[in-house]
């Protein structure tokens, strides 16, 4: 059975494991120790902060452990629960996925008691701390394998009270563009964002950079987005932090404007995240180094928009995405 020393009942900051039974070769009796701190005073709300859900996402890992280490239990009335580090195995190994059980921690909440380690770390996360969080906040990256502009996102949610509750949390945050994302079906059913939700509470996840590096402006804009929350929701009333700038309201802009690699070769990206695209515009180039004479395969962008995320690594295989485009969300395409 999962344990954790942390009392989170109890007034002051503590820091302890989620403590999930792990057998080994190494360790027969072990378990695995994901980090867990737990900030509180008196009454007010609770905010959950998890990153590290993927483990080579690394801005909101950082922009965590500034938080958990700046706040003092004194200056606040609620709790503040941060997982800075949620998938160890994978944070530890600098991996997407956890290197234990090859599960992708996004897509497999709720989880299972009985199933392997990572399942076992979800289900703890839906049925211990989803039902103490009045706000969740996953945050993320694009990892090794894509580079991201920094967005908020967020879901049409289960009514549109808690849909209104999450666009409240975007627009209080302050990172300059909120991509509303559906998916309540299949695998986007079953990440951390769509359990957290069916909690009832107002859930947000943020990208914050990629590439697996740390982009500082991500960092930087996450700490900052936290404190507004926390002043916003009356946990930390007199906390000192810079004004937000306005939010734009966007989503993705569909199947037109993915584009996928259909040969395996070097992708040479023709825009940056960030960027304003427009239909036709070339996107990329896949070349063939086994065949020098060869002409590259071009990929045009299908519709208008604005980059969100593009492929980092160079080397690719059909099938991967080479870029997402976002559109206002009040945009005809
Ligand atoms: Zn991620």
């Amino acid at each position: 059975v999962v344990t954790t020393a942390i009392d989170f009942e109890r007034d002051g900051k503590q820091s302890d494991y989620i403590r999930v039974p792990y057998s080994s070769n190494s360790s027969a009796y072990g378990w695995l120790p994901v980090p867990i701190i737990c900030i509180r005073s008196g009454d007010g709300p609770t905010l959950l902060l998890v990153a590290g859900n993927h483990g080579d996402e690394y801005e909101g890992q950082i922009a965590l452990l500034r938080i958990a280490r700046e706040i003092d239990p004194g200056g606040i009335c609620g709790r503040i629960i941060i997982v800075p580090a949620l998938n160890w195995p994978a944070v530890a190994a600098g991996t997407r996925v956890s290197p234990l059980d090859g599960l992708n921690m996004n897509r497999i909440f709720p989880g299972d008691p009985h199933g392997s380690v990572t399942s076992v770390l979800a289900h703890y996360l839906d049925t211990v701390l989803f039902p103490m969080a009045d706000i969740v906040i996953d945050l993320h990256a694009g990892g090794k394998s894509l580079d991201h502009l920094p967005v908020a996102a967020i879901r049409g949610g289960l009514t549109d009270a808690q849909h209104l509750a999450a666009r409240e949390l975007a627009t209080v945050f302050g990172i300059p563009h909120v991509v509303t994302t559906t998916g309540a079906v299949g695998s986007a059913a079953m990440t951390l964002h769509a359990s957290a939700e069916r909690h009832g509470g107002a859930v947000m996840t943020l990208e914050l950079g990629g590439g697996g590096t740390v982009d500082p402006v991500g960092v930087e804009m996450a700490v900052d987005g936290i404190k507004r929350l926390m002043r916003h929701y009356g946990l930390t009333p007199e906390i000192d932090v810079r004004a937000a700038e306005p939010v734009r309201f966007m989503r993705l802009s569909g199947l037109g404007g993915a584009v996928h690699a259909t040969y395996p070769g070097l992708f040479e990206p023709c825009a940056r995240c960030g960027d304003r695209v427009e239909a036709g515009q070339v996107a990329g180039l896949i070349h063939f180094p086994d065949q020098p004479l060869r002409r590259p395969e071009r990929y045009m962008f299908g519709t208008d928009g604005i980059v969100v995320c593009r492929r980092f690594r160079s080397l690719t295989e059909a099938g991967d995405c080479l870029f997402l485009l976002m559109v206002p969300e009040d945009a005809q395409t």
